[in-house]
């Protein structure tokens, strides 16, 4: 029997020798995971798609004698002793300890915390290390941290695959390690039988920029060619990396494009147009002059509503760059043309954030406002609901659930979406379905390069707002510990004097939640005996009831709170502009994006703000770098593109919840040129050949990853 590209990983132990029933389970699991295959059981094509993170030239290993202080290098050894003590106060590390020699001399290496070496690493084996070596002058010899290891065997594979060659090294991926992943793929490339697979690129695409053929690609990207510097390969561009990325980027975009031209196939049935009076109303709600950036993207929104298609449109505008009153005027339209809107929310507070302010908003032309939430009585529910269905509320503000429960609209023609970070939680197909076709306004505070934007947010039309608001100064952002903890104390007690309120974040971790809300919890207690004693302490979480929740945030507002203690609730959207201190519990554990949204809590007003990172020690050398940028800049553009570098595009995305990975081998950011490349030749593509691409599109179809299941 022979592999294919779609043969199930599944079934892999009938193909491969030494791979069993189970290998072949734990790997199918592992791969479905890490692709986000939602459909069906994942395929070699799949599991080929798991690149190495890097590869090492095994051809010649270094030896002990040509380590330097410094280098990063594999050298392999022989484990002449090895131990395990404690360290730290009470003992609490655990440290393993490794001698190893080879012909030229002898080293060390040390891992923390990580017991079970001593059950694996033993007297007399022979072993890879790899890692940066330092000199260790207490110990006068050449030792190395947490290094990689991989043992090596006298076996038949040891010389063909493992060393003596340029090795592919893996992240551990489910259970497999990266050894016995090498193993696996350089048997299963052995075997692979790619004489029926499509090449998919114009051949003389290939040959214009030199790529080589995919089946080439498919084999060198895993165990280099030789006469390919193997810089190339770390780097991911090796002819092989390139080959692989382009294609990923040709497809998507093409898929993307063909979808453009498919929308413009059906207009919507909403009929809007923009009058003098529409104009006078939304003069007479707006309660502040615009900034030049909100005119624009208004005039942006208004020009695609008042299209015979149905608008596709992402806004996008830093924290506290003024949104929300965008969104108002988009809905005062389609509701003086004599339709209904619905704005689509995140959390329930922040639904009733917006509820609470739009109703003041369109007291003065009386529209009626309804809020949707899980917390309504059923007999409450139902009145509005039919309200809804009669068209007696205008505007219905809800969670993202709204669409998804069914509630019935009599002529929806605007859905807003606010503060989506990630996509894939409203799909257009599920509004189309529900039998409506709609105008959609997609907003978000993630500034994403917009040639990213494109790429990632689908067909979305992209307007940015680029300007904030007159009279904001940058919040003033430090990282602090614990020995600072009194005198930040002292610094929020003189702020609150002064009139002013103050949050203090807690994260929640899933999976120490309880433990999480219960800081929380005593800390606002310990707080409102203590230090603050004299103003009031509130607390607010998710788990609290939506009744208790709204009561907290609505006391906040008024400012009969002072100190908000809560977990990352008030992430996203809340506005209260007299709160000028933020203080984050335990910062380190946070995300980039996520501490600039947090920040974007305070400075909305003219008071000058404050965000405090209090960090515990030792942080990690990435989480050291992710304060340090928050403490650098406040401008949300710079932090996107970091976060983009340190977490890779998937994840800031949140691709990985929403199924299919969108990018597998390439990375938006990294492959900058390569992407700019793929989108030039698409749109060659589309003007020379046109209709002619049908057997391209119908490829595309077959293909989840493809049908593209983001809003839009
Ligand atoms: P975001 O874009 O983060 O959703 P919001 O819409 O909540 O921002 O606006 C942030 C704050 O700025 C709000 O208090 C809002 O009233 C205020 N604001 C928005 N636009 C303007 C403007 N043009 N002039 C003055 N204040 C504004
Ligand atoms: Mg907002």
């Amino acid at each position: 029997m022979t592999i294919t590209l779609s043969t199930p990983v599944e079934e892999l132990h009938r193909e491969l020798p030494r791979v069993g029933v189970k290998t072949a389970k734990v790997l199918a699991n592992a791969v479905a995971s890490y692709c986000g295959v939602y459909e069906g059981s994942p395929k070699v094509e799949d599991l080929l798609s798991y690149l190495p993170i890097r590869y090492e030239d095994r051809s010649n290993l270094a030896r002990v004698r040509d380590l330097g202080n410094g280098m990063e290098a594999s050298v392999v050894l022989e484990v002449r002793v090895v131990g395990s003590y404690k360290v730290g106060r009470n003992g609490k590390h655990k440290i393993f300890e490794l001698l190893g020699v080879d012909a030229t001399g002898h080293v060390r290496a040390y891992w923390w915390n990580q017991e079970f070496l001593e059950r694996v690493l033993k007297r007399g084996q022979r072993v890879i290390l790899y890692g940066r070596w330092k000199y260790d002058y207490y110990r006068k010899s050449l030792a190395v941290e947490n290094p990689e290891y991989e043992l090596v065997e006298d076996d038949f594979e040891a010389g063909e695959i493992h060393t003596g060659r340029r090795v592919p090294i893996y992240r551990k991926l489910g259970e497999i390690r990266t050894k016995q992943m090498r193993s696996l793929m350089h048997r299963l490339l052995q075997q692979l039988d790619l004489s029926d697979m499509q090449e998919l690129l114009p051949p003389e695409l290939c040959e214009r920029y030199g790529l080589p053929a995919k089946s080439q690609a498919i084999r060198y990207v895993h165990f280099p060619q030789d006469d390919v510097p193997i810089e190339l390969y770390n780097a991911f561009k090796s002819p092989a990396h390139k080959r692989l990325v382009f294609e990923e980027f040709f497809l998507l975009l093409l898929a993307l494009a063909l979808r453009r031209a498919d929308r413009k196939r059906n207009p919507k049935s909403a009929v809007i147009k923009v009058d003098d009076r529409i104009r006078d109303i939304i003069r007479l709600i707006l309660p502040f002059r615009l900034t030049e950036a909100q005119k624009r993207v208004v005039e942006e929104i208004v020009a695609d509503m008042s299209s015979p298609y149905p608008m596709n449109r992402l806004l996008q505008g830093d924290v506290g760059s003024g949104k929300t009153i965008v969104a108002a005027q988009a809905i005062a339209v389609a509701v003086e043309n004599g339709y209904q809107a619905a704005l689509m929310v995140p959390t329930e507070i922040l639904a009733e954030q917006h509820a609470h302010n739009l109703s003041r908003l369109y007291e003065k032309v009386g529209y009626r406002v309804g809020l949707l939430t899980g917390s309504l009585k059923s007999r409450e529910k139902r009145l509005l609901q039919q309200a809804i269905r009669n068209g007696e509320v205008s505007l219905t503000i809800g969670t993202h659930a709204l669409i998804q429960e069914g509630v019935e609209f009599k002529n929806l023609a605007l859905v807003v979406i606010d503060e989506q970070h990630r996509f894939g939680v409203l799909q257009r197909a599920e509004l189309i379905k529900r039998g409506y076709n709609p105008d959609v306004l997609v907003m978000t505070a993630t500034p994403i390069p917009r040639s990213l934007a494109m790429t990632v947010y689908g067909d979305l039309d992209l307007s940015v707002i680029d300007q904030l608001p007159p009279g904001r100064t940058p919040v003033y952002t430090c990282v602090r510990t614990e020995a600072a903890r009194d005198r930040i104390y002292s610094f929020i007690l003189s702020e609150l004097r002064q009139g002013r309120q103050c949050y203090i974040v807690y994260p929640l971790v899933e999976e120490s939640e309880k433990v999480d809300l219960l800081a929380a919890t005593r800390m606002a207690e310990q707080l409102q005996k203590g230090v603050f004693r004299e103003f009031v302490v509130g607390l607010l979480h998710g788990k609290m009831k939506q009744s208790e929740k709204e009561e907290v945030m609505q006391r906040f507002v008024a400012n009969q709170i002072n100190v908000l203690v809560s977990t990352t609730v008030i992430e996203v959207g809340i506005d209260v502009p007299n709160a000028s201190v933020m203080l984050i519990e335990h910062a380190e554990r946070f995300g980039l994006s996520q501490l600039h949204q947090l920040r974007g809590r305070v400075g909305r007003g003219a008071a000058k703000s404050y965000c405090i990172l209090m960090a515990s020690e030792p942080k990690s050398e990435e989480a050291t770098e992710r304060l340090a940028i928050m403490e650098k800049t406040t401008d949300g553009f710079e932090i996107a593109e970091k976060d983009l570098e340190l977490r890779g595009p998937g994840e800031l995305m949140g691709t990985r919840q929403s199924g299919e990975q969108l990018f597998r081998v390439a990375n938006p950011i990294r492959d900058r040129e390569l992407l700019d490349l793929a989108r030039k030749e698409v749109d060659l593509l589309l003007k020379i050949k046109g209709a002619s691409l049908f057997s391209l599109s119908k490829y595309l179809q077959t293909q989840p990853r493809y049908r593209l299941s983001q809003v839009g």
